[in-house]
């Protein structure tokens, strides 16, 4: 790790902005997280539309800081020539970094494309360009919601790290032993890349509650009623959502997580808070 680390090797993930407003307010979050001297941040593809140009402009944008930054890439619905030219794109712009994805087509759209799962993606990666990239691929604590079971997913999970992805990033949860629980079971399969937990921010629960029905993330009731029960009184839902991931975080680092990388819906001051309240000599 470079002296310019955080020592807890966190990361930042943001989505494309699609207007300028929002491209004016990204370069202000992302200096503003920079300060904390991230590992690397990243940029969603895909989700709410937003296409591979906007994704690759907006990295292209966020980079100019000076901290490493990686373009998710999923192969859902684009072809082997398609893939291979957003590769050759990112390489010539010294792009070193990828999320690799399967993704999800949205619904209505046609075809699977070439490669139907995030293990051929990652294989095709490594084909056409060796060890060029660092490769983070996603993991599922409590199961990807369209895995037929818990074992069906962890092996496929295998399948992805051994065929050349280096580090995993988890979907959100809310639950630490989720966590705990995976890590051990891929260890004892044989992975041995590092497992960053992905922590979202609690600031909204509306957005919150529907996102996590969509990826399949898990609200433990005890949070859900407690949000539930503020009902419009943001101030007293930042408070409590601080608290809560603030000591999940805690409990994670204190359990060997080798890091955090926050969802922060382009905003900078929830993950900073909980950042704030972390003990960070570890
Ligand atoms: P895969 O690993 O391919 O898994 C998808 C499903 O197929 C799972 O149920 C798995 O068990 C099964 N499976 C996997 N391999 C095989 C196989 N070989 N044979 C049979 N079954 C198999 N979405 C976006 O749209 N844009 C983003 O930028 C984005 N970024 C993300 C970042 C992170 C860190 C995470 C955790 C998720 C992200 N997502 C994003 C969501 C992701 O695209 C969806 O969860 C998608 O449904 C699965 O993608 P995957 O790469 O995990 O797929």
């Amino acid at each position: 790790m470079s002296t310019r680390e955080h020592p807890l090797g966190i990361s930042f993930e943001f989505f494309p902005p699609n207007t300028d407003a929002g491209r004016e307010k990204l370069k202000g979050v992302r200096d503003t997280l920079a300060e904390r001297r991230p590992r690397f941040f990243s940029v969603t593809y895909g989700a709410g539309g937003s296409t591979q140009a906007r994704t690759f402009e907006t990295v292209k944008s966020v980079r100019q800081c000076g901290i490493d930054t990686a373009p998710h890439l999923s192969c859902i619905g684009s072809d082997k020539g398609e893939l291979r030219e957003r590769l050759d794109s990112f390489r010539e712009a010294g792009i070193t970094n990828l999320v690799a994805l399967r993704g999800d087509l949205p619904s209505g759209m046609g075809g699977m494309g070439e490669l139907r799962y995030a293990n051929e993606l990652v294989e095709f990666i490594r084909d056409e360009t060796g060890d060029h990239f660092q490769i983070a691929v996603a993991a599922y604590p409590e199961a990807h919601p369209q895995a037929p079971s818990y074992e069906h997913d962890l092996q496929n999970f295998v399948r992805k790290m051994q065929a050349g992805a280096d580090i995993a990033i988890t979907q959100y949860f809310f639950n630490a032993d989720a966590y705990f629980h995976f890590l051990e079971r891929a260890r004892a399969l044989g992975v041995e890349a590092p497992i960053v937990p992905g922590i979202m921010p609690i600031s909204n629960y509306t957005k919150l509650a529907r996102f996590s029905d969509a990826c399949g993330a898990d609200i433990p009731r005890w949070i859900r009623k407690q949000l539930e029960a503020y009902g419009d009184d943001s101030e007293s839902i930042q408070a409590f959502g601080e608290e809560v991931v603030s000591n999940l975080c805690q409990r994670l680092l204190d359990g060997g997580a080798p890091g955090l990388h926050f969802y922060t819906l382009n905003q900078a001051t929830p993950a900073l808070r909980v950042l704030d309240n972390l003990r960070c000599d570890s």
